[in-house]
């Protein structure tokens, strides 16, 4: 593929079967036009951000390979959350599926629809370990290294669940 762009997305969900949904969603993704999907983290699972009473969220990190603009890929992934009919209940809460675009290339933006890199990424052990695990020398736009960042997190309460194939 030619102008193709190097993107990273964080995959969580913790209702209605989280472990299938991103497992469907990593199937989803592998879909995407002008897009190919080049590693998938393991599965991973972690205690919910905000409330506690509600189930553990599954987490994975995806690197796609894509031709489509920031904006493109964020709307292909808000369709792939809409077909997992997902359910927003309240702020920081329960949802069948959340699809965060962390990383295109080194872009750096601040729109009202789009901020990049992501930015809760960087203090997030859910995404900073899935992310180091398939992108070891993997650096934020600012120089740090993921690997680095991830090591700050290596005592959080997540559990590898399943490598993908
Ligand atoms: P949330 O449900 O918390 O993931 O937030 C979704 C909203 O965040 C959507 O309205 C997006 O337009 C916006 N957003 C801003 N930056 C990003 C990003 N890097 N990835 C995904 N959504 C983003």
């Amino acid at each position: 593929m030619t102008d193709t762009h190097r993107a990273y997305i964080g995959l969580g969900s913790n209702l209605d079967d989280p472990l299938a949904q991103v497992q469907g969603a990593l199937a989803a993704l592998a879909r995407l036009p002008l897009t190919r999907c080049v590693a998938a983290s393991p599965c991973y699972a972690s205690r919910p951000v905000g409330p506690q009473d509600q189930p553990d969220f599954i987490n994975a990190v995806a690197a796609l390979d894509t031709r489509l603009s920031p904006l493109a890929l964020l709307d292909q992934l808000q369709a792939v959350e809409q077909r997992h009919r997902r359910r927003r209940l309240r702020h920081w809460g329960p949802r069948t599926l959340d699809l965060d675009l962390l990383l295109y290339d080194d872009t750096c933006l601040a729109t009202s629809r789009l901020t990049l890199p992501h930015p809760h990424m960087a203090s997030r052990g859910f995404v900073l370990l899935p992310l180091a695990n398939i992108a070891p020398t993997l650096r934020l736009p600012d120089g740090r290294r993921i690997a680095d960042l991830a090591a700050h997190h290596a005592g959080d309460d997540l559990r590898v669940l399943l490598p993908q194939r």
